[in-house]
């Protein structure tokens, strides 16, 4: 807050040479523009410019200063109103202060707001971090699944090639079981001929032998 030591009365006003810059000002279209008609000049020994105070105490007093644009302004300052009353000043005190608390709430509200969210901004970090592993680890997953369905491919074109072998060891063994039954009859039925064969021949020498039997019995009847 700005503290205003003002020397003595101007002709016109109160003029004073601060350390500090010209107080606040807000602005009124019936106290505004250069000053060319008043007495007052700056330290640049320029026209001034007409200004309405708007900080603390001083709020709504009307002053002149510097009006230079394009160089630093000077800091010349010249009351048109006099001091406020003790009672005026005690009321714009009142609200100012009102309005720094007003402030200081903000700022320490927007403080908070600051910190909750570095806490939100680190938390979307932790989480960002955290995603990342997981889509890392979920990656390496679906890349162990595709090696696992490749493996499973692969093991069932295996099988598969074993079943069509075996399908063909199968057809194999079966005509060659075929072909051992064909073979197998055809030594039964030659055994078969063979037997009847034997057996004719038996029964000729068997008939031969009782024919022989029967000329050994006549020609031992002759003999006696
Ligand atoms: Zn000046």
């Amino acid at each position: 807050m700005v503290s205003w030591s003002e020397g003595s009365s101007s002709s016109d006003g109160y003029s004073v040479t601060s350390e500090a810059p010209a107080p606040a000002t807000i602005f009124c279209s019936e106290w505004t523009g250069l000053a060319p008609d008043l007495e007052a000049r700056c330290e640049h020994q320029c026209v001034c410019e007409k200004f309405v105070c708007f900080e603390s105490v001083d709020s709504g007093r009307r002053y002149l200063a510097c009006a230079q644009k394009e160089i630093p302004k000077c800091k010349f300052v010249e009351w048109i109103d006099p001091e406020w009353p003790a009672t005026l000043k005690m009321s714009l005190a009142r609200v100012w202060g009102m309005y720094d608390d007003e402030n200081k709430l903000r700022i320490s509200e927007n403080l908070h707001l600051a910190e909750e969210n570095l806490r939100v901004v680190r938390e979307k970090e932790k989480m960002d971090k955290e995603l990342r592993f997981f889509k890392l680890d979920f990656a390496k997953m679906v890349a162990d699944k595709e090696q696992a369905i490749t493996e499973l491919g692969n093991a069932r074109l295996v099988v598969s090639d074993l079943k069509q072998e075996l399908e063909k060891k199968k057809l194999s063994d079966k005509s060659s079981t075929s072909i051992h039954k064909f073979v197998r009859a055809k030594a039964e039925k030659e055994r078969d001929e063979m037997k009847q064969q034997m057996d004719s021949m038996k029964e000729q020498m068997d008939n031969m032998k009782e024919e022989l039997d029967k000329v050994v019995s006549q020609r031992d009847d002759l003999k006696k």
